[in-house]
């Protein structure tokens, strides 16, 4: 008799498994559906190629291509035999995506894939959506700057042209697809010259999107170090690619007319356009030290160059005696430089620490100097950063103080608002020898901040500190604007839908990674963020180019246009060790592919997919 019990029991317990088996099965076909809600017509796997593993092929293949293999760096010119390799495997890899390709006068490599209403309007406002990077490089430079926004918009406009095909064989079978919905595009552009490292002027490529590039006179001013013209360079690149079905011009037509028809207004109005979005590599370390994968851009960084000159008096270092008494007897224009150089970066890091969320040790410390300078009986930024330096360096307990407060805040801050960093990188003495007290100094100091007001500001107290270092040192001073670029916004609503289209894109992300997939390794901290918030961009890029193509918009009937730009947006994608320009940059391949998978979230989003 207890056979058929052990039999019934058996019965039950396999009943009891299937169930479980099932209910399992159906929790995780809803899970998966719930994870990959914009690409459900792929499996993980092909999403894990298409997203990953096809970027990073394509990584490394552009990582071979250079002009000067030293110790595993890249130096890829516009023009250069490297430049033109690369060009063709980018129309290739548009090609596959199911692009309509063609390279443009100055080299740029452009594809465009539509989708939607049978009915095409070309003049049909944000109708298009346009992503891209840049395929040159610097000297030395590693294999993710601008290689890595390519990758991942030709990956993301792949999955969504493999979605496509599947969309319009369902069309055929199906009368539910609306030939009344807008026809949308999607651009993707592989601009030939944004670094400058040929002719020394940056965004070529994306400046000859914005219709500047004529303007600018750089046709016949911008000269190598050949003494070859960049219309010489650019008439040889028509020579070579006028019997290439892609190169886009006439053998008829000049140079000048050429130029001009790469411009995005050169055939629609400007207002065809969304805008445009660059996914790049952070070249900075605060994703990382976050442990965030990636974030929005605000802006990118207004800069000034500010020329600085200091005129002393040179004498023989043997003879000329430090002093006479408490009189100071040189006039060292060396040891000047030396006091901006330092109140250069005091003023910077003290205007960012108290917007930090450390500001209170900041304070603190601004408190005891304005107090020390009172005391002193001055008012001058001089003396008070004379006196911050005081406490800084020579008061252990003060120093104690600041170490507690700074513990007190022991979670990463989050990044400020807005951001500001001064770099003096170029120094000259003269005449800059070991025996001679320097009779001249000249320095560059570099302000750049995303804040206009803060910029200024800043300049204003390093206008007041160099003054300062003068006037006790007994020294000539003066200062020029060499350079300066305005600050350029991001456009608030493109960066609000790259940033909802990153958050989206962490379930189609974790549908095929896995956080095993990858090594941390090293000091890397954990990924604890899959999008962080936006910041500004420290660095300029093509965006900043292309946002001047509202200036030309403006002269035209743009409305739309007139007083906010082209609308621009940036994803940014974390670093290792916030390196770039260098052989040692690296991106962790799980970055690659949540950067391929947010961009793609976003191409499915304004196709209407
Ligand atoms: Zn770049």
């Amino acid at each position: 008799m207890r056979t058929p019990r052990i039999e019934r029991k058996g019965a039950a317990l396999l009943a009891t498994f299937i169930i479980v088996i099932v209910v399992v099965a159906i929790a995780s076909f809803l899970k998966l559906a719930a994870a990959a809600p914009s690409s459900s017509a792929f499996p993980s796997s092909s999403l894990r190629h298409l997203l990953s593993a096809e970027p990073l092929q394509r990584l490394q293949a552009l990582s071979r291509l250079t002009d000067d293999d030293k110790g595993g760096s890249l130096t890829r010119p516009f023009g250069g035999r490297a430049h033109s390799l690369a060009a063709e495997d980018i129309r290739r890899w548009f090609e596959d995506a199911g692009l309509e390709v063609r390279i443009d006068a100055v080299g740029n490599v452009r594809g465009s894939l539509s989708f939607g209403g049978s009915n095409p309007d070309a003049n049909l406002t944000s109708s298009v959506l346009l992503l891209g990077s840049h395929y040159d490089t610097v000297r030395g430079a590693g294999i993710y700057d601008g290689a890595l926004g390519i990758v991942a918009a030709v990956a993301a406009v792949k999955a969504a042209s493999r979605k496509i095909a599947a969309e319009e064989g369902a069309k055929s079978s199906s009368s539910s697809f609306s030939t009344k919905k807008p026809r949308k595009t999607v651009e993707v552009v592989a601009f030939s010259d944004e670094e400058g490292l040929r002719f020394g002027t940056t965004f070529l490529g994306s400046s000859a999107l914005a219709g500047t590039l004529l303007k600018s006179g750089a046709l016949d001013a911008a000269v190598d170090s050949q003494g070859v013209t960049l219309r010489e360079a650019l008439l040889e690149l028509k020579m070579k690619r006028k019997n290439k079905s892609t190169f886009s011009s006439s053998s008829s037509s000049s140079l000048e007319e050429d130029v001009a028809a790469c411009s995005l207004s050169s055939s629609s109005p400007l207002s065809r356009y969304r805008g445009y979005v660059e996914a790049h590599m952070e070249q900075g370390p605060t994703l990382e030290a976050e442990g965030a994968r990636l974030c929005a851009v605000t802006g990118i960084s207004g800069q000034t160059r500010l020329g600085i000159y200091l005129k002393g008096a040179a004498g023989h270092v043997g003879t000329v005696p430090m002093n006479f008494g408490r009189v100071r007897r040189r006039r060292d224009a060396a040891a000047g430089a030396a006091e901006v150089v330092v109140a250069v970066e005091r003023i910077c890091e003290g205007m960012m620490m108290t917007r930090g969320r450390d500001g209170r040790t900041a304070a603190a410390a601004s408190f005891f100097a304005r107090a020390l300078s009172a005391v002193a009986g001055s008012s001058s930024n001089g003396l008070r950063a004379t006196a911050l330096s005081f406490l800084e360096d020579r008061c252990p307990l003060f120093i104690e103080m600041l170490e507690r407060a700074k513990a007190a805040f022991s979670s990463p801050p989050p990044p400020p608002v807005e951001h500001l960093v001064c770099t003096v990188g170029k120094l000259h003495l003269t005449p800059n020898a070991p025996n001679v007290i320097a009779g001249a100094a000249e320095l560059v100091a570099d302000v750049r901040s995303s804040s206009e007001g803060l910029r200024a500001r800043a300049l204003r107290a390093i206008g007041l500190a160099v003054e300062e270092a003068c006037r006790r040192r007994s020294l000539e001073c003066a200062t020029e604007v060499i350079h300066e670029a305005p600050a350029a916004r991001a456009d608030e609503g493109l960066t609000a839908a790259v940033e909802t289209a990153a958050r989206a894109s962490e379930a189609l992300f974790s549908s095929f990674w896995r956080e095993g997939d990858e090594l941390e390794g090293g000091t890397t901290p954990p990924t604890r963020l899959h999008v962080s918030r936006a910041r500004a961009s420290g660095a300029g890029h093509d965006a900043l180019a292309l946002s001047s193509a509202a200036a030309e918009a403006r002269e035209g009937n743009e409305s739309r246009y007139r007083d906010r730009g082209l609308p621009w947006a940036m994803l940014f994608v974390r670093d290792v060790g916030g390196v770039s320009h260098s052989s040692r940059e690296r991106v962790r391949d799980g970055d690659v592919a949540a950067a391929a998978a947010a961009l793609h979230e976003l191409v499915v989003g304004h196709l209407g997919l």
